[in-house]
């Protein structure tokens, strides 16, 4: 019983499943548990869990709150993503904190909008727009998808070589959630906070340990170690890094769709038999 995957998404964020379908996949790939992990939204849980338990599936209600972090206050801002884990979907503090998230998200994606239209790429606001089941959650990967649906790039992977990214057409920088509010949210709701996929931020070594140390600080007890977002490389080193600070360790796919993920959900290669998974304390 130790095949858990712990970072799933579906329609209510930027991933192509319905709930049910993503449950009935983690159940055909032979998953012990499965978590969903929509982007600062929880409106997938209810269906997920449902979908679970018709299946006799283990659910564990999740979710990925943006969140925008600074080395100090000179550098440029990071945009981090936290996972929190086997909360109280209902907590009123954590659903206030994550529909103030998700109010910017429609202005930004109006602001992408203009971007591309300054090199003459227009009415793609409208067109992103469309591939968002969960309007108020519209976010880059359905610029990516109308990108590639329009026949500017051949993937979504291409679409955020060439544009989305900051310095490339469609990027605007924007002001997440604060990492203290962030993990005060998810704690409020009775829940684990895990650093997701550490090896995809573009920080030095030293800023890396500065911000695993101030997560620790401020409560996170996991990082994901085995992600479909880390390469094997990253997948050791994020095991030393988790044993060097003593946090837990989490896997899951960061799956997103056919077609659209290295990994489907259970497929991730199982955790390092020396750390101690974060499903123990869940
Ligand atoms: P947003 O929250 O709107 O900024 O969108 C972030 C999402 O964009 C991530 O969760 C991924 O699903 C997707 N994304 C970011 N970078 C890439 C990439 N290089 N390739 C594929 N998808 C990406
Ligand atoms: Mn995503
Ligand atoms: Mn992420
Ligand atoms: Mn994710």
């Amino acid at each position: 019983m130790n095949n858990f995957d712990l970072h799933n998404h579906s329609i209510a964020s930027d991933g192509l499943l319905t709930s049910s379908a993503l449950i009935a996949l983690a159940v055909n790939n032979g998953c012990d548990a499965l978590a969903l992990t929509d982007h600062d939204t929880t409106a997938g849980l209810v269906e997920a869990q449902k979908a679970a338990d018709a299946l006799n599936l283990r659910f564990i209600p999740g979710v990925e709150i943006s969140v925008s972090w600074t080395p100090n206050a000179d550098a440029k801002s990071t945009t981090l993503h936290i996972v929190g884990l086997g909360f109280d979907a209902e907590n009123p503090v954590l659903a206030a904190g994550l529909n103030g998230i998700r109010e910017g998200r429609t202005a930004r994606a109006r602001l992408m909008g203009d971007d591309f239209a300054r090199i003459g790429m227009h009415g793609m606001f409208e067109a992103a727009y469309e591939f968002a089941e969960n309007k108020s959650m519209i976010g880059r990967t359905h610029f990516a998808r109308a990108l590639v649906a329009r026949g500017e790039v051949n993937g979504v992977g291409k679409a955020f070589n060439r544009y989305l990214t900051p310095g490339r057409p469609g990027f605007v920088t924007h002001r997440w959630a604060s990492l203290g509010d962030a993990l005060a949210w998810i704690m409020a709701a009775g829940g684990v906070a895990v650093m997701a996929h550490p090896g995809r931020y573009k920080l030095q070594k030293t800023e890396m340990t500065q911000l695993l140390g101030e997560f620790k600080d401020l409560g996170g007890r996991s990082i994901e170690v085995m992600t479909g977002s880390h390469s094997p490389p990253q997948f050791r080193e994020y095991a030393l890094r988790a044993k060097e600070f003593g946090f837990l360790a989490s896997r899951g796919a960061d799956y997103h769709g056919p077609g659209e993920s290295h990994y489907e959900p259970g497929q991730v290669p199982l955790l390092p038999d020396d750390l101690t998974p974060v499903w123990s304390v869940l």
